[in-house]
């Protein structure tokens, strides 16, 4: 079959010209090949082969494109890329691979288009289409790559053992596959991630965490953590989620299985939200349990404070996979830290309660009420019901109170500037105190959110205190 219609943006038809002009072969393939069979939008970023030169013939692109892109060339990976518009296009001249024990970098040698598919890491990435004159747009399939596409197969074109020692980051690269696409893992490819688990080490956290973002931007990324758990290399990653596992049982007291659980609650944030940073909170929302565990004869099982532990371990773990350490991690850590709150609020929906839920959430009080309604995980229906009935009247009464109270963020009504002139004051400790009573105030509904209500309060307050008006 052939396959023209994939390639029939004009960048193809300069590539295939270039090549004519040096005298070589070359090929788009994999993940622009995959996805364009799989009907999965015409992806931005085209990987070429070239049997000869892949730096010449970007170069000679480049030189033929009206645009004249300047070509960035990757001397020591024998790679170069330039852009074309909003496409990327990365040339690599075909390469035969092979490896050495302590290092996922290849020694490389020159080689045949079916050498260069045999250094792919899967078979529906191997997938390659002819840009050559006498077969444009003929699909090079030797390992079975659409069939495997059809069935919905991740599998390795050689021995998955060797592939997956040589360069481990492709047992990452098989289980994010898997979960973006909902494929199944082979299953000698699946032992063969269990028996090279420990090979993980010698990936960079950079990488490792580039995949696990892919997964977890997947529709269903419990697909992934659970290949991750199965395969032992969870335990590597993120011990923190593996230490989740597990129900024990105490005097017939049990308590659910958090691992499984927060996979549950990654699932349905996904359904409701792409904010990746979100669905990482979802993933580590409970992590603060393992560590608080605790039975005791009277209560059961309890975890207290596992929220602020867990937020907590949110900076270690970013720390640790070498994440950066900015806001959007800080972001996850008041995710953590919060997520029991509006939980204890749905039980008993009152103003003040609602006005302090969004005093402290500040902006992310939509999300904190997102990652909430995910983490009902309850099977039965009558509390299912109860419980999102409950969070919606949560969330209308943040409207009411916002839009009445205006304490989203709080600006004080009356500045401290203000109270020290009223009292002749200097910098000092009243002043905290007068602010920190009207902001009180106003949270618990004492007084508005207004001017002069505040003021009223503060001269009270001042008086109380046994300072004079300064008039
Ligand atoms: P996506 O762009 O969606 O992440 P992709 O398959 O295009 O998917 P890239 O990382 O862009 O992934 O790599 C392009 C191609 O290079 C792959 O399709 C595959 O053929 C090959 N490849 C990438 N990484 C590896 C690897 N670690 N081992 C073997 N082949 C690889
Ligand atoms: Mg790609």
């Amino acid at each position: 079959m052939n396959h023209k219609n994939a390639i029939k943006h004009p960048i193809f038809q300069y590539i295939s010209q270039s090549a004519e002009e040096l005298q070589l072969d070359c090929y788009v393939i994999g993940g622009f090949v995959r996805d364009y069979l799989l009907e999965r939008g015409d992806a931005k970023d085209i990987d070429i082969v070239a049997v000869g030169s892949g730096i010449m013939l970007a170069q000679q692109v480049a030189h033929n494109l009206p645009t004249q892109p300047k070509v960035q060339v990757f001397k020591t990976y024998g790679t170069a890329m330039l852009r074309y518009n909003d496409i990327e296009v990365e040339f690599v001249g075909a390469r035969k691979e092979s490896y050495n024990e302590d290092s996922r970098n290849p020694v490389v040698e020159n080689g045949t288009l079916k050498d260069d598919q045999n250094r792919r890491d899967f078979t529906i990435n191997a997938l390659a289409l002819s840009l050559n004159k006498d077969n444009y747009g003929e699909l090079l399939d030797p390992f079975n790559g659409l069939a495997d596409l059809d069935k919905g197969i991740i599998r390795t074109p050689l021995d998955p053992d060797i592939t997956y020692s040589d360069d481990p980051l492709r047992m990452m690269r098989a289980i994010r596959f898997a979960t973006q696409l909902n494929f199944k893992i082979e299953e000698t490819s699946l032992n063969a991630l269990a028996n090279n688990k420990d090979r993980i080490k010698i990936i960079t956290k950079e990488r490792i965490v580039v995949e696990l973002n892919k997964i977890l931007e997947s529709p269903k990324p419990s697909i992934g953590f659970i290949h991750l758990e199965k395969t032992g290399l969870l335990n590597y990653i993120l011990p923190e989620l593996t230490a989740l596992k597990g129900i024990d049982e105490i005097e017939g007291q049990k308590h659910k299985d958090n691992f499984y659980h927060t996979l549950e609650v990654v699932d349905n944030i996904s359904e409701t939200t792409n904010n990746l940073w979100l669905r990482w909170a979802a993933l580590l929302h409970d992590i603060g349990k393992a560590p608080t565990k605790k039975f005791s004869k009277k209560v059961g099982w309890t975890f207290h404070a596992h929220e602020f532990v867990g937020s907590k371990m949110v900076y270690k773990l970013f720390k640790r996979l070498k994440m950066p350490l900015n806001d959007k991690m800080k972001f996850v850590q008041k995710m953590v830290l919060m997520s029991s709150r509006p939980i204890v609020l749905a039980s008993e929906v009152t103003d003040s309660a609602v006005r302090r839920l969004v005093f402290d959430a500040g902006d992310y009080v939509e999300d904190l009420m997102t990652l909430c309604e995910a983490d009902i995980t309850t099977k039965n229906p009558r509390k299912f019901k109860k419980y999102h009935n409950n969070f919606k009247i949560v969330r209308d009464k943040i409207v009411e109170v916002e839009e009445r109270d205006r304490v989203r963020n709080f600006q004080p009504p009356v500045s401290g500037e203000e109270i020290m002139k009223t009292f002749n004051l200097k910098p000092s400790k009243e002043i905290g105190i007068i602010k920190e009573a009207i902001k009180e105030a106003i949270l618990e509904g004492e007084i508005p959110n207004e001017y002069e209500a505040a003021l009223e309060l503060m001269i009270k307050k001042g008086t109380d205190l046994g300072l004079t008006i300064d008039d």
